[in-house]
């Protein structure tokens, strides 16, 4: 088999990626918690541990020939660099519009929205015809609204856990997010049997074929 290398998303997906690695043999064969590039039990694929919003560049680019990775990461990348074949049914959820509990929208300004999606809030808030104001932040989402930072924010929810700890109301649902599969559009030619066995195994464990 042809050398593949394929990039990981750090953090819950890697978590849940990792018994389906395990069911086709690409479990990992080194530390992941300290490395960044490990060997897996399959000695022609070694995998690459990076932060999920560096997958999709990653493999655009060829540093990987396949990637996992969030659909939200990828419509906020744009994502068409890429072939986007399976769709891995993991680390489902979805991604929201939220408010504070009883919060009535300001009169005086645009709506602001604190959000790590910029792009995906864009549209969405372009397509309803609303003028919006978008601050980008990196982590704690759900703290901008409770501050005055934001009056809406756009981010993942799963349980609804979160949100309700802090006091806040899911009030539009923007689209479902599940890991997908991508691949290099370059090494999908170079690379066929090699990724077509790979693919058909990431098939066969359970993931579903995109139209
Ligand atoms: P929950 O409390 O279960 O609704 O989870 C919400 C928190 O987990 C938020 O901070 C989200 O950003 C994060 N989260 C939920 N699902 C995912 C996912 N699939 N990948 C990454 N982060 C997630």
């Amino acid at each position: 088999m042809t050398g593949l290398t394929l990039a990981l998303s750090k953090g819950r997906i890697l978590e849940e990626s990792l018994p389906l690695l395990e069911r086709i043999g690409l479990a990992p064969a080194g530390d992941i918690d300290r490395l960044l590039r490990v060997p897996s039990q399959n000695p022609d694929v070694s995998l690459l541990i990076i932060r999920p919003t560096d997958v999709p560049p990653y493999v655009e680019y060829g540093a990987a020939d396949i990637g996992i990775v969030g659909k939200d990461i990828l419509m906020e990348h744009g994502g068409t660099g890429l072939y986007e074949p399976l769709d891995i049914d993991i680390a489902k959820c979805r991604l929201s519009v939220a408010v504070v509990k009883g919060h009535t929208p300001p009169r005086n300004r645009r709506l602001r929205i604190a959000t790590k999606y910029p792009e995906i809030a864009r549209r969405h808030y372009a397509a309803k015809g609303q003028q919006v104001e978008i601050i980008k932040l990196y982590g704690s989402m759900e703290l901008a609204p409770l501050v005055g930072l934001a009056d809406q924010i756009v981010d993942l929810v799963a349980t609804g856990n979160t949100l309700r700890a802090n006091g806040l109301v899911e009030i539009e649902k923007i689209c479902d997010v599940s890991s997908r599969l991508v691949v290099n559009k370059a090494s999908m030619k170079m690379k066929h049997a090699a990724l077509r066995q790979l693919l058909d195994a990431f098939a066969s464990a359970g993931a579903t074929l995109n139209a």
